[in-house]
């Protein structure tokens, strides 16, 4: 058993050696090529990527900003008609956010544009409400996009308009949805319009939506916002607050944090 082994250690530093005794010469021939050959012209070396710590068990990863983590709501503020601008009226319970129904609904303080969005919900108990009014929310980004939150346990709507949809713009690939009463998780990728100096519309939104793991939007190109009645058209505009929904229905809210991408 030790003669072969020590035959194929010969071979190696063989090998190694060769290789060794030829690189100048490789470097030599490499010298009179196009710079482009040079397998170090593709590369570069700064600016470095920073350092993040994933975060495990879906916690937030290092650089994320943590806008709910079970009791703090400072990072929001009301955005219902009576009250814009002031404390959010949702209820915090048990570490969720829920839905205080008729309270309007609530935004972020701060501004974004391209991000990473997780956020987990909870649809309440469906009782005798179906459709459109089971679990209703909704994730809306920059404050006029909505990715649908919703019951999607057995619960027949239009297809458009489901969990996981681009509302009444993009139906999802799948329904990823698990079980009334379980926790959804979503990941979403954002990549704000862009508009010119004149307001025009340069790119429009894309967006992907993962649910439960599970991609259900693929890079979206967005025709406009997401409005219930007529169609979805671009306004111009910078940077926007996340905005949940609050559509009557009481759909609780947990883990939610951001990156700025
Ligand atoms: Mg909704």
């Amino acid at each position: 058993m030790k003669k072969p082994t020590f035959l194929f250690g010969l071979l190696c530093i063989s090998v190694a050696a060769s290789a060794q005794g030829q690189q100048p010469q490789q470097s030599s021939a490499s010298a009179q090529r196009p710079s482009q050959w040079d397998p170090r012209s593709t590369e570069w070396h700064y600016p470095v990527p920073p350092k993040v710590s994933p975060g495990r068990n879906m916690a937030p990863p290092s650089d994320a900003i943590v806008l709910f983590g079970g009791s703090d709501l400072s990072q929001w503020e009301s955005a219902g008609r009576d009250n814009a601008g002031g404390p959010p009226e949702w209820t915090v319970r048990n570490g969720e956010l829920v839905v205080a129904p008729g309270k309007g609904s609530i935004r972020t303080k701060e501004y974004f544009g391209d991000c990473q969005l997780h956020i987990e919900f909870k649809s309440p108990p469906p009782g005798e409400h179906s459709g459109q009014n089971r679990g209703n929310s909704g994730i809306m980004l920059q404050s006029r996009y909505e990715v649908q939150v919703l019951d999607g346990d057995n619960n027949h709507t239009y297809v458009n308009g489901m969990v996981g949809s681009i509302y009444k713009q993009s139906a999802p690939s799948v329904n990823a949805y698990t079980k009334n009463g379980e926790w959804q998780v979503y990941d979403i990728y954002w990549k704000a319009p862009r508009f010119g100096a004149g307001g025009e519309l340069e790119s429009p939104a894309i967006v992907t939506v993962v649910l439960n793991g599970i991609a259900v939007q693929n890079n979206y190109v967005l025709k406009g916002h997401t409005p219930y009645t007529g169609l979805p058209s671009y306004t111009a505009h910078g940077r926007m607050p996340l905005s949940l929904q609050d559509h009557g229905t009481e759909v609780a809210y947990r883990n939610i944090w951001i990156r700025n991408l």
